[in-house]
Parts: C-alpha cells; sequence; structure tokens
C-alpha cells in the first residue's frame, strides 16, 4: 500500500528530535515583529512557520515586539500587526514587549559591568567601527577598554541617568578584539537615545542593541525553539555567548530562508518610503506586497497559507515566482467565490425579435460548482451590452464568438446571432442588430449547442461600477539585482493601476461575501472601501486564466 507520508522539513525534524529525546517537554516559539512598519508577505511566511510549528506539536506561540529603536517604532503598527495575525488565523499565546524586559536587561549590564565583562566606551562610532578591524585583520583594543568595574558602573548609571548626549558613549562587551568572528569583537550593548518609546515613554535614554536584547527576550520567555532568518546565522553564535555568560535558560535559534518574490520589495524601510513619497496611496494600496495591501486587493489567508505550504521551508535564499502565489489565490477563489457578470468594454446588442419593454429574470447559480446552490436573478432586456472583443466583423475561422451571421449563446440564456452590423460616419462600429431563438432557452426543450458562450448585462438594469485593474507594482523580476547607478524606484511600472468604468449586472452590487466574487470570464474583483452611494468601486484581485502551471 503506499503511503501519503510528507518529508518533515528540517524545523519539524529538529523539533521532533527535541521532543523524543526530552530535551523539550513542549516547544514555544515567538513572533518578532519591530513595530516600525506593516507586515509584508515576507512576514506571513515567517507567522506560517512559527505559528505553524506550535499547532503541529501542540505548542504554543508568543507575540513579541521587539521595540527597542524608539525613533522608528509606533503604536499604529504594533495595532495594525495585530489585525494582520488574527486575519491570517493565528492566536498568539501572550503579547510581550522587549521593553517589557529593559529593567532585567539593564541589571545584566551591570552585572557584566561588574564582572569586567563590558565598558563604557567614548570612541565615536566611526572610531569603533574603524578599531573593529576587517575579516582578515584583527581589530585594536579601545584606549577605554580598561576602564575598572567601579568606574564603569559609574559611567553607565551616568549615561542612564542623562548625563551624556547622544553618541558621546556607549556601553560595550569585553570579549576578543582579534576574535576571527567579527560578531565578538567587543560587541555595542547599549545605545544613547533621546527619543520617547511608545511604552517606556521618556523612562529610558539609553537602549539596548539587538545582540544583547532577542536572545535574552527569548530565554526569559522559555523559548524553546527561535526561528528567524538567515542572515541572523552570524548573529548565533553571540546569542549562544550571552545566554551562557548570563547563565540563563538556554533558547536555541534556528535560521530559515527568507521569503523573496518576483517583481517584490519586501524591506520595509522602502515601503514607507514608498508610502511616504505619495508613490502609493498608503500601506493598504492594493499593489502593496503588505498583508493589509494584498487583503484590500483581495488575496485570502487561505490563499498565503496555501502558498507557504507549497513553498516549504529551505535553508537556502530563492527567489520565488509571484505567479505561484497567484495560482494559489485562484485555486482558493475558484473553490468559494461567487459569481457575476461585468461588461468591461461594451458593445450594444439589439434583438430585433425580443418583445418591446420585456423583461424576463433567469435564476443564476452564484456558483457553477453547486447548480443547486444559492442563485441570483438577472435581468434580459431587449438591449444588452457585451464585450467588443467578443465581437469580429472579418474573424479568423476559429473564432468561435460573435461574427456577422454567427450565433453565440448569451451566457445562462438564449442563443443569438448576428444580423446586421451597424457603424457611425467614420465606419466604428456602433451596434449589433441580432436576433435570439426563443427554443433555445435552457431547459426548455432539447438543448441546442453553438461553440461561443459570452457574458452580457442588460443596459436597461446595468449598473456602472469603477474597476481598478492592477499590474506589477515593479517591472523588474529579481529586485536585488537594481544595478548600482540605478535606483529600486525606477523600476515602478507605470501602468501598474489602470482605472476603468464598466456595467455589471444588478445583483452585484447587493452582493455581501467576505471575499472576492468572479467577474465571469475575466477574473476576481473585490469591492473597496473607497465605494460611496454613486459609485462601487472594485479592486481587481488576479485575473482568471493564466498560463501558469506549478510544478
Ligand atoms: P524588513 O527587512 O522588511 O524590515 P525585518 O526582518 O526587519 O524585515 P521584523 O519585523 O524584524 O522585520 O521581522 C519579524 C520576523 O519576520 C523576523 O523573525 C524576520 O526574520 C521575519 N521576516 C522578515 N522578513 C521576512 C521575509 N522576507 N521572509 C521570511 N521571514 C521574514
Ligand atoms: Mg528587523
Amino acid at each position: 500500500m503506499e503511503e501519503n507520508v510528507k518529508k518533515l522539513n528540517f524545523l519539524e525534524e529538529i523539533i521532533e528530535d527535541d521532543l523524543k529525546s526530552g530535551k523539550v517537554d513542549s516547544i514555544l516559539t515567538r513572533f518578532p515583529p519591530e513595530p516600525n512598519g506593516y507586515l509584508h508577505l515576507g512576514h506571513a511566511k515567517s507567522l506560517c512557520i512559527n505559528f505553524g510549528l506550535a499547532q503541529k506539536y501542540g505548542g504554543k506561540t508568543n507575540l513579541r515586539y521587539d521595540d527597542t529603536n524608539p525613533a522608528k517604532e509606533d503604536t499604529e503598527y504594533v495595532d495594525a500587526i495585530k489585525e494582520d495575525i488574527r486575519w491570517m488565523g493565528f492566536q498568539w499565546d501572550k503579547e510581550l514587549y522587549a521593553s517589557d524586559y529593559f529593567d532585567q536587561l539593564y541589571e545584566w549590564a551591570e552585572q557584566m559591568i561588574l564582572n569586567g565583562q563590558a565598558y563604557v566606551d567614548d570612541q565615536t562610532q566611526e572610531e569603533i567601527s574603524k578599531g573593529r578591524g576587517t575579516v582578515d585583520a584583527p581589530g585594536v583594543n579601545s584606549p577605554w577598554r580598561d576602564r575598572t568595574p567601579e568606574e564603569n558602573l559609574r559611567l553607565f548609571r551616568e549615561m542612564r541617568d542623562g548625563k551624556y548626549a547622544e553618541g558621546e558613549k556607549v556601553l560595550r562587551a569585553k570579549i576578543d578584539m582579534a576574535h576571527p568572528n567579527m560578531m565578538f569583537r567587543d560587541p555595542l550593548l547599549y545605545r544613547i537615545k533621546y527619543a520617547s518609546h511608545h511604552r517606556t515613554g521618556d523612562k529610558w535614554c539609553i537602549y539596548p542593541m539587538y545582540d544583547f536584547t532577542h536572545g535574552q527576550c527569548d530565554s526569559i520567555e522559555h523559548i524553546t525553539h527561535s526561528i528567524c532568518t538567515l542572515e541572523f546565522d552570524v548573529h548565533r553564535p553571540l546569542y549562544d555567548w550571552f545566554i551562557k555568560t548570563l547563565d540563563i535558560y538556554p533558547s536555541h535559534q534556528y535560521e530559515f530562508a527568507r521569503l523573496n518574490l518576483t517583481y517584490t520589495l519586501m524591506s520595509k524601510r522602502k515601503l514607507l518610503e514608498l508610502v511616504q513619497m505619495g508613490l502609493v496611496s498608503g500601506w493598504d494600496d492594493p499593489r502593496m506586497p503588505t498583508l493589509c495591501g494584498v487583503r484590500r486587493r483581495g488575496y485570502t489567508a487561505e490563499a498565503l497559507k496555501m502558498f507557504c505550504e507549497k513553498i516549504g521551508v529551505s535553508k537556502r535564499d530563492q527567489l520565488m515566482d509571484i505567479q505561484l502565489l497567484e495560482w494559489c489565490v485562484r485555486q482558493d477563489l475558484n473553490a468559494r467565490a461567487r459569481r457575476y457578470m461585468v461588461v468591461q468594454d461594451p458593445l450594444k446588442v439589439k434583438i430585433t425579435n425580443w418583445p418591446e419593454g420585456q423583461v424576463e429574470w433567469f435564476d443564476c447559480p452564484l456558483n457553477p460548482a453547486e447548480p443547486e446552490g444559492a442563485s441570483r436573478k438577472v435581468p434580459f432586456t431587449g438591449e444588452l451590452y457585451i464585450e467588443r472583443a467578443d465581437f469580429m466583423e472579418d474573424a479568423p475561422h476559429k473564432f468561435f464568438r460573435l461574427k456577422p451571421g454567427g450565433e453565440v449563446r448569451l451566457k445562462y440564456t438564449y442563443i443569438i446571432k448576428c444580423e446586421n452590423v451597424v457603424k457611425d460616419a467614420d465606419g466604428n462600429i456602433t451596434e449589433l442588430e441580432c436576433t435570439y431563438d426563443p427554443a433555445s432557452k435552457p431547459g426548455a426543450g432539447e438543448w441546442r449547442s453553438v461553440k461561443g458562450t459570452v457574458h452580457w448585462v442588460s443596459t436597461e438594469f446595468g449598473k456602472e461600477i469603477e474597476l481598478r485593474n492592477y499590474d506589477r507594482l515593479f517591472d523588474l523580476a529579481d529586485m536585488s539585482q537594481v544595478p548600482e547607478d540605478k535606483d529600486y524606484k525606477d523600476y515602478l511600472n507605470p501602468n501598474s493601476l489602470v482605472v476603468a468604468s464598466a456595467w455589471a449586472e444588478p445583483a452585484l452590487l447587493e452582493d455581501d461575501s467576505a471575499i472576492a466574487v468572479q467577474f465571469e470570464r475575466t477574473g476576481y474583483y473585490i469591492k473597496d472601501k473607497d465605494s460611496t452611494k454613486e459609485k462601487t468601486v472594485f479592486n481587481k484581485t488576479v485575473s482568471l486564466k493564466d498560463s501558469y502551471k506549478p510544478e
């Protein structure tokens, strides 16, 4: 018998080993965003890994804000991050902040000073980085390195009490200026920063550095598996060193490859710049790779999870194809989205043998996968719109939509025949005169089949709506390859937003789905918050078809 066993990823292997060997009884992970921006698709991967592993192994996940840089952080981001995590369908155990531990971290710093493991350095930032040496050359000791613990303690307390200006002094660990791992060349522990903190206000004017914060926070919370992205692997030895030096709970760090997507940027700094420069309408502009952006665009949490499942967890950086994400969105919406007919580029059709003034209401399924399920009522009248592209005057042999003398079925309803093409003085086609075949009504007698079916909207009942059709925000596939003499903003796609108007069947305006809907034969769209009583606005989520097939 063939068994469908999915191979474990490397993190699952580690966790299963740790549980089996008794190294840990249960697992506790954490998601550690810095509240200096909105979450993006890369964070979705991190969320799926951290929360997903905890769920799979009956453990828990803490939400811990990494808020040690008051200048860039804000409660707006704190709240938005929580909203996004909830939207993804994850529930954290404890909501915590690195700033909750400032007192404890400060105590540990004093302890290291008293043990001769840390000193106050008066060098400038420039002198410090110069003194650090290079990968090939050892660094040099700071002239302030041999201060006594008493003097260091006094100076550090004065730093804390606001006696010094920013940059005047820092606290450094006293390790080894010739250490082969540059991270160990007396790393900075504290810096002076006069900025109000979103939680601690003006209590502190010194703030701990990342390396002196992250591992200790993990340890205080007894995080068993601290999972982060690959660029932190060089920090791991230092992470372990602080835990060992302070003799505290041994959390461990593991690294996975960050998510990179074609045609997409995921640096919060650059995304913030796009917002601040007004190059997008905000963090939730539907072209942004932020979770609030893709949500407004109509992507679902289910699709994002499907995508994260498909890309898996690897230890090697790679550029993922955004088409795979779009494919997941289509998969999810295809199964769930309600269907409506919308004509974007209208061509008028007059049905010459239709009884004057008659309206016939057709009961059409909201989802073809459930023909007996919920339906909507669609009005058929003697004057309709079809897509201009669904008619061709000099049609090639293989064109199965409408052509002079040809027949097509109007979706859910009758077969019509094009009898006459009406043009204006310049020769532009303004209208088609057609006849309908009353016997071709579905369910009435024998089914007659024609090759083409097109969507349509009654001109009398149709509602005008606004469409925001989106394309990729950038037109360079690998945004890590922006040449030196260029800026990433040079690659903004000028056609990433095209606004159009369209005609919709009336039921669309009554739709109350929580997710995107399908405009039959064209794509998925979602109603936007910019809609007013006068005009309903729809964002394009993704087109209906694509030649892309995942491997
Ligand atoms: P950015 O570089 O966009 O500012 P960051 O790493 O500074 O991102 P954090 O808020 O510190 O953002 O990240 C929170 C968590 O999400 C971290 O564990 C981080 O490693 C992870 N993360 C951030 N970007 C990605 C990504 N592209 N792919 C996977 N995980 C990511
Ligand atoms: Mg960060």
